[in-house]
């Protein structure tokens, strides 16, 4: 058969990209009219219902005997998960792929659940209409859309598992290449999740870390230095170490920051890649033949990255360096989050980066950075006005 590769997807996702959403901020309905307009091949059923009474659906597709359980934004405000799965099955019906795709669907079948969290969806925030983190609560169950997720997954019983989730933008990617300048953003990262405290590799977790291989040997030609292992400390109540735990070979899936990409357009085609990769190394059995090494050579995810990092400014006599970083506030009437600036750092600096970075000799600061505190000063390049910030907002 012939083998899906990165380029000629890349080339194409223009012509199957889910073109009715074009930001983070999409809603359940819309889900909905997607859906509903899916061919026969694609065989809907709504498996239960969120807090607020929206339906949350199971897709399946493929006659193959490999199961694979795709489900996505457990946490309402993580929505690239939710564009790609749209992009996928928008891929699996592209005739000019017929022979990749049939190939899939002989091999596998795919169960794809997106949006687990729709009333968080609704609010754009992470938790559900309870105010529960559902990836906290697989043990208690006292949300039902965590219960909705666990119940579909004992029935479906799939051989592997794609949890489908967005990371903070300021997780950056060990630098190990000395060819790149500094740390990167963590566009992508991935992680077997671990089953007990050990941390310790049976076969079903060994499967997910030679997938997880598979998958950055493919992507990260495309995204260098932009691709990070995932911190993997084990975490008894989330549902990836408890699924991994029960036989799914599970592989989690961050999507966390590109530069000049608010709304992860160019991320979601990165993120859609990296599922047809994973599902192409699952289908054709090519993970078998990668060694264990692959996985623990992925660059761990770090934090040195900042949203603005301005260096060697002259504060009270002293060269210091700042480090500022946003937090978003939905604004949902605009499909937009404000962002109020925080001084999250001051004093050397020199390992960090940033997805914006000021370094020249005639900075200079009126008003003044305090830690902690919403940015509240201007930035200066000689005479000229760079950076203007009032009660952590950017005016300039
Ligand atoms: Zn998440």
């Amino acid at each position: 058969m012939k083998n899906l590769n990165t380029s000629s997807l890349t080339t194409d996702f223009p012509f199957f990209k889910a073109a009715a959403v074009t930001d983070r901020f999409f809603k359940h309905h819309e889900l909905l009219l997607f859906m509903e307009k899916l061919p026969a091949e694609f065989d809907r059923r709504i498996v239960g219902y969120s807090e607020e009474n929206r339906s949350i659906s199971l897709i399946s597709w493929g006659k193959g005997p490999v199961k694979v359980f795709l489900w996505s934004q457990m946490h309402g405000d993580e929505a690239t998960g939710t564009m790609a799965l749209l992009d996928l099955m928008n891929f699996l019906q592209q005739q000019s792929y017929q022979e990749e795709i049939s190939y899939l669907d002989s091999h596998c079948t795919l169960y794809l659940m997106p949006m687990v969290n729709p009333d968080g969806a609704e609010r754009f925030s992470r938790r559900n209409a309870l105010q529960i983190d559902l990836n906290r609560d697989f043990i208690k169950t006292v949300a039902k859309e965590s219960e909705v997720l666990k119940k579909t997954a004992s029935q479906l019983q799939p051989d592997y598992g794609f949890n489908l989730h967005d990371q903070n933008t300021l997780w950056s990617v060990e630098n190990t290449n000395a060819q790149l300048d500094g740390p990167l953003p963590a566009a992508l990262s991935l992680l077997a999740p671990a089953y007990d405290k050990q941390i310790s590799l049976n076969n079903t977790r060994t499967k997910a870390t030679q997938v997880i291989a598979e998958i950055y040997r493919s992507l990260s030609p495309l995204l260098p230095g932009q691709i990070g292992r995932f911190d993997d400390e084990f975490e008894p109540r989330s549902f990836g170490d408890n699924f991994q735990a029960s036989g799914i070979a599970t592989i989690l899936l961050e999507a966390g920051g590109y530069k000049d990409d608010q709304e992860k357009q160019e991320l979601r085609r990165f993120y859609f890649l990296a599922i047809a990769m994973g599902l192409q190394s699952i289908a054709t059995h090519s993970f078998q033949t990668i060694p264990l090494k692959d996985y623990f050579s992925i660059p761990p995810n770090t934090k040195q990255i900042f949203h603005i990092l301005i260096k060697d400014l002259q504060i009270n006599g002293r060269t210091v360096s700042i480090g500022m970083n946003y937090r978003e506030y939905p604004v949902l009437a605009k499909k937009n989050t404000e962002r109020i600036y925080f001084v999250d750092d001051i004093g050397d600096l020199d390992l960090w980066s940033g997805y914006q970075i000021h370094d020249s000799p005639s900075l200079n600061v009126l008003g003044t950075p305090k830690f902690e505190e919403a940015a509240d000063f201007d930035l200066f390049d000689g005479t000229q006005l760079i950076l203007s910030f009032k009660k952590g907002i950017l005016a300039v």
